[in-house]
């Protein structure tokens, strides 16, 4: 059985692209094309706007967590887009 939801392409990228390159984003560690790829996916994508939230708030409680030298920025970036899109 297969997740085809995850083979969705919305803004020309598609959703497992996103999921793995989740991590890298919110690291900041992306070129800005491919963030203004991933960032117009999760803002026309409610499963990956969903699931990215949650990934990021995650993450960054565990970087808050660990006291780590964090792109705070990036997520802050990334929940803002999201809470706009609603
Ligand atoms: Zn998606």
């Amino acid at each position: 059985m297969t997740d085809q939801g995850l083979d969705t392409v919305v803004a020309g990228v598609r959703c497992r692209e996103v999921l793995a390159d989740l991590s890298d984003y919110l690291d900041g560690a992306l070129t800005p094309a491919r963030v203004r790829e991933l960032q117009a996916h999760l803002g026309a994508c409610d499963r990956c706007a969903r699931f990215g939230g949650q990934v990021a708030a995650v993450l960054q409680q565990l970087r808050e967590a660990a006291v780590v030298e964090s792109p705070v920025d990036v997520v802050d970036a990334v929940l803002a887009r999201i809470a706009a899109e609603r």
